[in-house]
């Protein structure tokens, strides 16, 4: 992997605080109510921010980092919501595509006037690095790092990898039949978020190479009792710190 400065992108708070704690920062700066932390982590030079939730939120914040910070690859890491049916609490999606689901250019639904693109393309070889770090957190570090008790209390046993279409809109989504509707309209729709397309897009019109991970927080339906908050803050901050420690180290 040839990636000189690797920009690292998370929306919440939760999630992101683990590897604040874990960097070295050099520089510190803040643009727009958002703070970029420019240094190490895990071996690696990446400019590290908090985009704070929702599209705008996310397309802005990817701007600023590509522009100002130069970074020349975008990693997001988050939760979101399951479409798939065989996805769980717990289930990792890594994005090989993107799409907003809310975009109407009042002929169709998902397509991007001008660019005249729906889906967003994540970059494969990143993207592959990506999925075998999960994998291979999942498999060797999940189970030391977060407590039994949090991981019978979101029902995670043995979470599976999948890869497929990420989709993305300005919406928490728990109706079922919204779920529904993604579920059809969208080629391959694994999960729905509310940042990753943003920065896809961004990223595309940059011709800059990204990648998007999402931990399966909740089923996008109303028989959700899971504590999301919780869930954020106890269990998916781990996945996304275990996934990028993973990735960043095996880098060369
Ligand atoms: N309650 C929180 C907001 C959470 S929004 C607050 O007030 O701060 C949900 C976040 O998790 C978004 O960043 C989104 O990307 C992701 N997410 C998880 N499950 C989702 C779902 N079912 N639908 C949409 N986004 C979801």
């Amino acid at each position: 992997m040839s990636y000189q400065k690797i920009g690292l992108i998370c929306a919440m708070e939760e999630e992101i605080r683990l590897l604040e704690r874990d960097m070295q920062a050099e520089q510190t700066s803040v643009i727009a109510g958002r703070t970029f932390y420019e240094g190490v982590l895990y071996g690696r030079p990446v400019t590290l921010v908090q985009s704070r939730i929702g599209k705008v939120a996310a397309a802005s914040t990817a701007t600023t980092l590509l522009d100002r910070f130069g970074v020349d690859c975008v990693i997001f890491c988050g939760t979101a919501g399951g479409i798939a049916p065989d996805l769980h609490t717990g289930d990792v999606v890594v994005a090989d595509k993107l799409v907003q689901h809310d975009f109407f250019d009042g002929v169709g639904w998902f397509r991007i006037p001008l660019l005249d693109k729906s889906y967003f393309e994540t970059e494969p070889v990143l993207t592959e690095g990506i999925r075998r770090a999960v994998i291979e957190y999942v498999r060797d570090r999940l189970k030391q790092e977060i407590p039994q008790a949090h991981l019978d209390e979101f029902r995670i046993s043995d979470p599976k990898v999948v890869t497929g279409t990420v989709v993305t809109g300005d919406q928490f989504i728990c109706d079922p039949e919204k779920n529904r509707w993604i579920a059809e309209q969208v080629d391959n729709a694994k999960c729905v978020e509310m940042e990753g397309a943003a920065v896809a897009q961004i990223c595309y019109e940059f011709g800059i190479p990204c990648a998007v991970v999402r931990v399966v927080s909740d089923g996008a339906n109303d028989n959700s009792n899971l504590d999301f908050e919780r869930f954020v803050s106890e269990a998916a901050c781990h996945f996304t710190r275990g996934a990028l420690k993973a990735f960043l180290e095996n880098a060369e």
